[in-house]
């Protein structure tokens, strides 16, 4: 079949195989750049790396570096679509070409398709870790635990009642100018006041629960060490955000998120079981999750471009291999307390897209931008095109014109 993306409301409802595997292998490439710190003061490198939501956005850079830039046996863990008559989701093939060339390339991996949120999902993870630490000769225990999950719904394992995210404002209803991604067209975007119940059940899908029955599962089966260094993702952004993100039912969640981290130090980095957990606050950057988040099309387009004209700009496998290079395992970080963090503890990638001369241009931007001027003031361009390429389009050196097997494209 000749596979078009199918877009509607900065949402794609499909994938091109090939396109995802290019796109995967373009950051395969760029990993094995990063260089092992030949420093005895750094800390070494992770062996054995777990990754939950492994499949897309920062989720698959993690993996990407820790296996092809480390040289980690990794286990990555995800929820994807495998292709029947129509194609799979993006995930589903960044996952297949990630196994396919760390097993040519000597890795050692394994990928597990389930929902991360249940206890048989953890179980199963814990036994992929130890078989996989066995073929790869590295000890059974994981040295670094990223968790990356990105998700609209959770089931409590406990209770079976099933949660649903909101991305509401609390308080005041939200209303801003959104841009769609497609045309270039402006539109304004309305979000009613969240309910407690809305709040409640965001915090219950995106906080911090479902991380630390990770850290206490991955405990219980003896997985970690005082070598394990854990990391949960997060996002703050600029003030005129705040009102839909970081002050609005996502943001409680990343406030969990937080409490989580500082809980995790308290039980198991103080008593000596694990080395530490960060929160990070990250870039803004295009990936499935992102997209709908009505804000974001207009201000990551401003962003791009501000970025890319001052030579800043990063894409999800820059800002890991920043994350690993000069934070997590950066010069003197054996010792976790000289990892960089803020004063609330965190690591902060964010450091450039919140730096001030590049927030004051990226407002004015947001500010002066009109549909006449939207493709030259902005990089909606940029915008678009990291877009349809999550989804496996608008890559360089595809044929989109040929035709696909999808059938073609399943786990060896
Ligand atoms: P993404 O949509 O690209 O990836 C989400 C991952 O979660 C995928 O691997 C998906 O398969 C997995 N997943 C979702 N539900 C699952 C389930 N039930 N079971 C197993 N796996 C499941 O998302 P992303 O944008 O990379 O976000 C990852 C994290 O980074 C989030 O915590 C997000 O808040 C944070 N973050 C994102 C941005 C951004 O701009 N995208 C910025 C800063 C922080």
């Amino acid at each position: 079949m000749i596979i078009k993306p199918m877009v509607r409301n900065n949402i794609c409802i499909n994938s091109h195989p090939e396109g995802c595997f290019v796109s995967t292998r373009e950051q395969i490439k760029l990993s094995k750049a990063l260089a092992i710190p030949g420093d005895g003061a750094a800390a070494e490198p992770p062996k054995l790396a777990l990754v939950v939501g492994c499949s897309g956005g920062y989720g698959l850079s993690s993996r990407i570096a820790a296996g092809f830039g480390y040289g980690a046996a990794t286990v990555g863990v995800s929820l994807e679509k495998a292709p029947d008559k129509k194609p799979g989701t993006p995930g589903f093939y960044n996952n297949l070409v990630f196994d396919r060339d760390a097993k040519s390339a000597g890795l050692f991996s394994r990928t597990i398709n389930g929902d991360a949120f249940s206890d048989e999902t953890k179980a199963e993870t814990a036994k992929a870790l130890k078989e996989i630490a066995t073929q790869a000769g590295v000890p059974a225990k994981i040295d670094l635990l990223v968790y990356s999950l990105a998700s609209p719904v959770r089931t409590d394992p406990k209770t079976g009642v099933q949660y649903k995210s909101a991305l509401k404002p609390i308080g005041p209803a939200f209303s801003g100018k959104t841009l769609s991604m497609m045309d270039g067209t402006f539109g304004i975007a309305t979000a009613d006041p969240a309910t407690d119940d809305e709040i409640a059940s965001t915090i219950k899908v995106m906080g911090g629960e479902d991380w630390e029955l990770w850290v206490e599962a991955m405990d219980k089966e003896g997985l970690l060490s005082p070598q394990t260094r854990i990391v949960a993702y997060t996002y703050i952004g600029p003030e005129h955000s705040w009102p839909i993100y970081k002050n609005g039912t996502i943001g409680k969640a990343k406030e969990d998120l937080e409490r989580a981290c500082r809980d995790i130090n308290k039980n198991y980095a103080d008593r000596g079981k694990i080395c530490r957990a960060w929160v990070s606050v990250n870039k803004a950057l295009v990936t499935r999750a992102s997209a709908v988040i009505p804000i974001i099309p207009l201000y990551v387009s401003c962003l791009f471009k501000v970025m890319k004209e001052r030579g800043l700009h990063e894409g999800c496998i820059e800002q890991i291999l920043r994350l690993y290079r000069d934070r997590l395992y950066a010069a003197g970080s054996a010792d976790p307390a000289k990892v960089p963090v803020d004063e609330a503890g965190r690591i902060r990638l964010d450091d450039w897209e919140m730096r001030d001369d590049i927030q004051k241009a990226v407002l004015e931007k947001m500010e002066a931008v009109t549909d006449g001027n939207v493709f030259d003031e902005t990089d909606l361009a940029g915008f678009k095109h990291d877009f349809l390429e999550v989804h496996g389009f608008d890559v360089e050196g595809v044929d989109y014109d040929a035709d696909v097997d999808v059938g073609a494209y399943q786990d060896s």
